[in-house]
């Protein structure tokens, strides 16, 4: 595709959009409310495209579309579930897919997103992972995925966001930092911090960084296997930052963190991996989740039977710990981490793990 002219303004901030925008209007000889009129329809009231702000002149919105641009993402599919999730397909300007699904729950839908397309840390059980690294996501397309729910026909009003769709945010650092600023500003789409949750692997100078920041956003950690062991089975990605070094990190991070363990039978999910599971936890006072397997993708494992995922539960409270065992949702709609793409786009041939380097610390 060629490129298009006009400066991306879902790449910045609202503060940084804000003020581009004001420089243009002192250019065109235009009061100063035009950039605000502008600027809250970028997020806050989005609108598909320039013309649709009618609130302004004809000439104005003629002379933005030249100057500006504000992309849209291309829904290749949309479906539902019978338990009311939603899965989107979007494809991007260079043809890549990603995944974003909308997860209704009494007053609230969380809307899970995807940071990467693809993903290199191939954890085993993972249909992301199976498909390699394909390139980091840019903010207005992260955040893009949140401001399309509002665009889309039948719009959907998201409340809370997890980073549990493709890829590893925290790989992704340069543009899930300004992403979480669009994501809760009051000026961009004004989502609370403490409803907005990064989950990771534990990349260490990602969890850092997130702790650096000053709102409350929540930290997921994808523990999956109480032994070093276990978990470099697993997890590939443990041999560079091994289980003790990311409890570590949980522990100074300033805040409380969940704990995903999904539970693969005869794998990880025994009493004695309980037991290690709840020492673990104390040491951070972390809360734990557990995740039924989603069958799709994670080809050689087998769910946990529910009475044994109860079984486990119920040690971990015996233990103290504060434990949940997440719902499945979306099981007819193929709604696990990169399960859609795959049946939709087939496998790729994975990447090189390392061809993105490492966590960018802006
Ligand atoms: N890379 C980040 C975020 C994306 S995955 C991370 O790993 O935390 C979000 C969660 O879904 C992770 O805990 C991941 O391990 C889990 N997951 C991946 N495949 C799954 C499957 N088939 N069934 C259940 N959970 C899965």
């Amino acid at each position: 595709m060629t490129a298009r002219p006009g400066e991306n303004l879902l790449e910045l901030t609202p503060r940084e959009a804000l003020h581009r925008l004001e420089a243009f209007m002192r250019a065109e000889k235009l009061p100063a409310y035009r950039a605000r009129q502008v600027a809250r329809r970028l997020w806050a009231d989005p609108v598909a495209t320039f013309d649709d702000i009618t609130e302004l002149p004809v000439a104005l919105r003629e002379r933005l579309a030249v100057a500006f641009r504000i992309p849209r993402l291309e829904v290749i599919t949309r479906q539902r579930s019978s338990d009311g999730t939603q899965k989107f397909l979007f494809r991007l300007h260079d043809g890549q897919a990603i995944e974003t699904v909308a997860i209704p729950e009494g007053n609230r839908v969380t809307l899970c997103i995807s940071s990467q397309a693809g993903c290199a840390l191939a954890c085993a059980f993972c249909a992301t992972g199976a498909m390699g690294f394909q390139r980091n996501l840019a903010v207005h397309e992260i955040a893009g995925q949140v401001r399309e729910m509002r665009l889309v026909e039948d719009p959907i009003r998201v409340t809370n966001i997890v980073f549990m769709g493709m890829g590893e945010p925290m790989m992704n650092w340069r543009a899930v930092d300004p992403t979480l600023t669009v994501l809760n500003d009051p000026e961009g789409l004004g989502i609370g911090a403490r409803h907005i949750t990064i989950s990771t692997v534990g990349i260490l100078p990602g969890i850092v960084a997130l702790g650096e920041r000053p709102e409350q956003f929540r930290l997921a950690i994808s523990i999956h296997a109480p032994s070093d062991a276990l978990r470099q089975e697993l997890m590939p990605i443990n041999t560079k930052y091994p289980l003790s070094q990311v409890i570590a990190a949980a522990q100074v991070f300033d805040r409380r963190v969940t704990f995903e363990y999904v539970m693969l039978g005869d794998v990880n999910d025994r009493v004695e991996h309980a037991l290690q599971l709840a020492q673990l936890a104390r040491e951070c006072r972390a809360f734990v989740n557990l995740i039924p397997l989603h069958p799709g993708g994670a080809r050689g494992f087998k769910a946990s039977p529910n009475d044994r995922i109860a079984a486990f539960a119920r040690e971990l409270k015996s233990q103290g710990i504060e434990v949940a065992t997440r719902k499945s949702r979306g099981m007819d709609i193929a709604a696990a981490c990169g399960q859609l793409r795959v049946e939709r786009l087939g496998r790729r041939a994975p990447g090189a793990p390392d061809e993105h380097g490492d966590v960018q610390v802006a």
